[in-house]
């Protein structure tokens, strides 16, 4: 609901430290000295084969004794407690995350639990989660769960561009399709609290809007630096656009009707094998028709979704033929009592986001039938 408890206190909250650029894990021991010697570094094999040794070795230098924890894949309550033993046996003094977001999302957990504060190294720039102080659970099985909230921000976000270069470019626009959706959501919060309990303040909605600028300016030119490898400025733009302006946006904005419908999506098997941003870019859509946008309006975020290869349509979603009761269905889980589709600024119901989702789909086909678009 918006703001049941009118609040009127503006709330800005942040991590401590955000470090950006080429290389930038070869001087992690520089940062991470200030948080303890002995931390628990929590990232799967496959990245700990891209940058997990690197980092150690960095460290190892710096006199750190790190102990690995290998990330089973899920950001379940079930993988926390796991992880979360380890930590007290082996006395860490910190926590470090490698990885994607679900590593992120456990690792600031596993922290929470422990009373320990968390350094973030992000390898990919596909989501929001390493500046927030919330996580996003779910099921073993991969259904959305639930939200969990922290007192604190991660100590530290540390993001190592050539890392990031190296990832396969879906991640980047993965991310692109996470960071596009967060001004379409807090231009629409601006009556009710965000995820610290606040009202926006105005740098909130500048960092909103300037994310939004990056990704218009150059989104489509990173995705093409990302496939060479190359670490240019519009790399580095987006990727600051990806991971800090739209963790600090959403978190301090607020989140309303693309992330809801994207949890609610989660409930389709087929579509769990899209990453997060992928489904948050075609919710970004569902609620620009929700809004009411001019059709230039919303064909421009449509032109910018295709320019980075992410799905505006059933069909580019790998669900050509999903049936009308699977949608009704997401409809009922986007509108799900707690959802952040509630932050918007109008009413709303499961037919509105039911024929919202539906339309999107439309609205997706026509502009590919209207421009002659192609895949190049
Ligand atoms: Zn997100």
């Amino acid at each position: 609901m918006v703001n049941p408890n009118k609040v009127t206190e503006r709330l800005f909250q942040s991590p401590s430290k955000y470090i950006q650029g080429p290389y930038a894990i070869h001087n992690a021991a520089k940062y991470l000295s200030k948080l303890g010697n002995s931390p628990l570094l929590i990232c799967d094999e496959i990245v700990w084969n891209i940058a997990g040794q690197s980092l150690v070795t960095a460290l190892e230098s710096a006199q750190f004794k790190v102990h690995r924890a290998v990330f089973g894949g899920e950001a379940s309550q079930e993988e926390i407690g796991r992880l979360s033993v380890l930590g007290k046996d082996k006395h860490s003094d910190f926590v470090i995350a490698l990885g994607g977001g679900k590593t992120i999302d456990t690792a600031k957990s596993v922290a929470d639990g422990l009373a320990l504060q968390v350094a973030v190294i992000p390898t990919t720039a596909s989501t929001d989660a390493p500046c927030s102080a919330l996580s996003v659970l779910y099921r073993p099985s991969g259904e959305f769960h639930c939200y969990t909230f922290f007192d604190k921000n991660p100590t530290i976000v540390l993001v190592d561009t050539t890392v990031v270069s190296r990832a396969p470019p879906r991640f980047l626009a993965a991310g692109m399709g996470d960071a596009i959706a967060t001004n379409v959501e807090a231009r629409r919060c601006t009556n009710s609290t965000n995820f610290g309990g606040g009202l926006q303040t105005e740098v909130s909605s500048a960092i909103c809007q300037k994310c939004e600028e990056i990704l218009f300016k150059y989104g489509k030119q990173a995705y093409e630096a990302n496939k060479a490898h190359a670490v240019t400025p519009a790399l580095e733009a987006v990727v600051e656009a990806n991971t800090l302006l739209s963790g600090l946006g959403f978190e301090s904005g607020g989140l309303a009707a693309a992330h809801a419908i994207h949890n609610g999506m989660t409930a389709i098997e087929e579509l769990h094998t899209l990453l997060h941003g992928e489904k948050v870019a075609f919710g970004t859509i569902c609620q620009l028709v929700l809004d009411g946008v001019p059709t230039s309006e919303l064909d421009r975020y449509i032109e910018f979704m295709l320019s980075v290869d992410l799905p505006v349509n059933f069909e580019q979603l790998g669900i050509p033929n999903v049936k009308d009761e699977k949608l009704r269905e997401v409809a009922e889980l986007a509108c799900a009592e707690g959802e952040t589709i509630w932050n918007l600024d109008r009413v709303i119901n499961v037919d509105f986001v039911f024929g919202a989702i539906k339309a999107a789909d439309a609205a997706g086909r026509d502009y590919i039938r209207r421009t002659g678009w192609k895949k190049d």
